[in-house]
């Protein structure tokens, strides 16, 4: 069973000229089995709340908690948090010259289970997590990220995710660059990620699209820094219809 508690989450992020808040007080509970869709226009925080979470040195939580099944994840290293079970993908993976795919998934997974996986079984783990993801068996020789095309390096992720089965996951923009050949077996895997019921997944994302092979639980409306609005998969047609301009107006009136 996997709950992430997101309770009043101000965060500021740390600049050249200094800090600046960007996180206004988050509230947000994702229970096992439920996927929780973050949708809101560009430079709205939903990257800050991702590497808040995850533990960025660049963000700074100022106040407000965010926990994992009751564990208190906030004063914790990135590498404790993933142990706790906590799984970011990113919005612009970074790439990790000279470590392959296969070396960098080992080594991840023999962190989170603190012993080194069994070579047989985990090989074929790799192969049919890659082979989900309708990647190459070749694949797994590559640098990670390392000239990957945007398709690869998402679905890249999603075998990540598979493979590494945390509590929680947060990803970002998972659906920004895929073409729709892609977008379907990202969101498939995905998908397969959340069937088992007790896995929470917050899916952020600006637009919709990818929300037609995914089925929100829960749909919030993110502008500047807060949650403003929620509701079930029906916001998520009328933010298509009608976009973030009305939401965009009341936050600024009522600041
Ligand atoms: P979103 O993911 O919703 O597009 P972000 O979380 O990336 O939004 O950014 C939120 C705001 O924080 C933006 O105004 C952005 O310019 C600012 N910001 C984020 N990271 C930094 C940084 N390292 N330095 C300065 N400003 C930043
Ligand atoms: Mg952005
Ligand atoms: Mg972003």
């Amino acid at each position: 069973m996997s709950t992430l508690v997101i309770s009043d989450l101000h965060v500021d992020v740390l600049t050249e000229s200094g800090p600046k808040e960007i996180l206004k007080g988050v509230n947000l509970t994702a229970r096992p089995g439920e996927i929780h869709a973050i949708m809101g226009p560009n430079g709205s925080g939903k990257s800050t709340l991702a590497y808040a979470i995850a533990g960025h040195p660049n963000y700074k939580i100022t106040s407000g908690s965010v926990t994992l099944d009751g564990v208190e994840l906030t004063e914790m290293t990135v590498d404790e948090r993933a142990r706790e079970g906590l799984f970011l993908a990113m919005q612009y993976p970074v790439e990790v010259p000279g470590v392959s795919v296969a070396n960098f998934l080992r080594t991840a997974k023999t962190a989170l289970d603190g012993e080194a996986p069994k070579i047989r079984t985990w090989v074929k783990d790799v192969e049919k997590a890659l082979g989900n993801m309708q990647l190459d068996k070749t694949f797994s020789a590559r640098s990670v990220n390392e000239g990957f095309s945007g398709g690869e390096k998402k679905r890249h992720e999603i075998a990540q995710l598979e493979l590494l089965n945390p509590k929680a996951a947060i990803l970002d923009e998972t659906d920004s660059g895929l073409d729709i050949d892609a977008l379907r077996v990202v969101s498939d895997g995905v998908n397969r990620f959340t069937a088992s019921g007790d896995r929470a997944l917050l899916l952020i994302t600006h637009y919709t699209r990818i929300l037609r092979y995914i089925e929100p639980t829960f749909v919030h409306v993110f502008i500047d820094g807060r949650i403003v609005d929620e509701g079930g998969r029906e916001l998520a047609d009328k933010l298509e219809a009608e976009g973030y301009e009305s939401y965009v107006k009341a936050a600024a009136a009522a600041v």
